[in-house]
């Protein structure tokens, strides 16, 4: 199938050939004749099957110029509420739309005047109620809604937001939802919020004969040095590290740069502009190593990411799914490396029921090499310190001995 068979105005047709894309990916071809139709959609899929466009298109097709809010699309985290929105702002180059972004963390004022001017606004769902309460969002001329990534928005606690947000947009808008897993309270959202839904799901675009998974036994205080020395061999041309905690993607983040390897962290505990920052530099590979945690980094779309590095394991296998979906797309090739030590054995079990995970060993790994030379000087400077009171006292007592043996 091709774009051009789908019906599309031909200011999108111009816009899609303008960035390359060639033909629909599977969840397109399969969502965008449905969503013109104005049915509700459940989407069941994840960052890089191109989810982004199959609602995004129909949407921008279905705007009309100047004439208010007219789409709402939900998202989890401010990074992906930006991909979202600069993908709307390619599709809709030459139909004279808007959008508006919405996220916390920054100035409400701007996005109250951006808003008035939009016809498509896309946010987080906290600062989307907080512009409902203020009454500086108006959504009664809505025709669609989107919730993207949902599964994650509820998992991080948005439910009365997004609650609140239905209760404020006409019974006659369409809804799309999109998730890569549908659980119970998802079912919840469909049954009271939607009309009909029509499930579609659709392939990945990861490609899996090109991505390698692979583990390492390891211990626990040897994981950065090995971490260090897998990622000095495999020389990637951008990698992602999962962590389980904030705290321990700075931490690490210190100890690759005592190793010699430049990295640089993304976790919610970051200023908006902190984050904005260090996605734009890991974009163009300064650094080429990002430390996240899932939340962070979830739905994120970097196309060389050539290696994803469990540094902490995932719970889940779906959580092992989202994180791999960062590399191996639109046919590349990828490897997925996961660090074990003994408390994962359980996690992992579960992961490698379902996919094929290879064990490596890492025969060249010399621990001597990876000290952590920050401890190292720590504990220099310590016996530095050491030595030099012991010599003062040593004086002290010497000056004292001969003061007394000359009296
Ligand atoms: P998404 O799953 O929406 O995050 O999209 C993943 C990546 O695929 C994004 O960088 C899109 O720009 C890209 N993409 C989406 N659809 C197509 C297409 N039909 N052809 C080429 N690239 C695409």
């Amino acid at each position: 199938m091709s774009f051009e068979q789908l019906n599309l105005d031909p200011r999108i047709l111009k816009a899609l050939k303008e960035i390359g894309f060639e033909k629909p990916t599977d969840i397109q071809a399969k969502s965008i004749p449905i969503a013109m139709e104005g049915k509700d959609i459940i989407g069941e899929s994840m960052t890089g099957s191109g989810k982004t466009a199959a609602f995004a298109i129909p949407i921008v097709q279905k705007m009309e110029a100047k004439k208010g809010v007219q789409a709402l699309i939900l998202a989890p985290t401010r990074e992906l509420a930006m991909q979202i929105s600069q993908e709307f702002e390619k599709f809709s180059k030459y139909m004279g739309l808007h959008v508006a972004i919405v996220y916390g963390g920054v100035s409400i004022v701007p996005q109250i005047d951006r808003i008035r001017h939009s016809e498509i606004v896309v946010g987080t769902p906290g600062r989307l109620v907080d512009h409902l309460t203020r009454r500086t969002l108006d959504l009664s001329g809505l025709k669609v809604m989107v919730l993207d990534e949902t599964d994650r928005m509820l998992d991080m606690g948005f439910i009365d937001d997004i609650r609140k947000i239905f209760s404020k947009v006409p019974n006659n808008r369409q809804t799309m939802l999109f998730s890569a897993t549908v659980p119970e309270e998802i079912r919840y959202l469909t049954q009271n919020y939607m009309k009909h839904p029509i499930k579609i799901s659709a392939q990945k675009h990861v490609s899996r004969h090109l991505l390698k998974h692979t583990y390492y036994d390891v211990n626990q205080d040897q994981k950065p040095g090995i971490l260090a020395h897998l990622i000095k061999i495999e020389n990637p041309e951008l990698a992602m590290v999962f962590c389980s905690t904030r705290h321990m993607s700075d931490i690490l983040a210190r100890k690759l740069y005592n190793f010699g390897i430049q990295a640089k962290a993304i976790h919610g505990g970051l200023s908006q502009p902190a984050r904005t920052n260090v996605l734009e530099g890991f974009h163009k590979g300064r650094p080429k190593i990002l430390i996240a945690t899932d939340v962070a980094a979830r739905g994120l779309d970097i196309k060389t990411v050539t290696h994803v590095f469990n540094f902490d394991i995932p719970k889940t296998v779906d959580d092992y799914t989202h994180r791999i979906g960062r590399t191996a797309r639109f046919g590349k090739e990828g490897k997925a490396i996961s660090l074990l030590c003994k408390h994962d054995h359980d996690s992992f079990r579960r992961i490698i029921q379902h996919i094929k995970i290879e064990k490596e060993y890492a025969k060249d790994f010399d621990p001597k090499q990876y000290q952590d030379t920050s401890e190292k000087r720590q504990q220099k400077s310590y016996e530095k310190r050491y030595d030099e009171q012991d010599h003062k006292q040593k004086r002290f007592r010497r000056m004292n001995r001969e003061y007394y043996s000359r009296r």
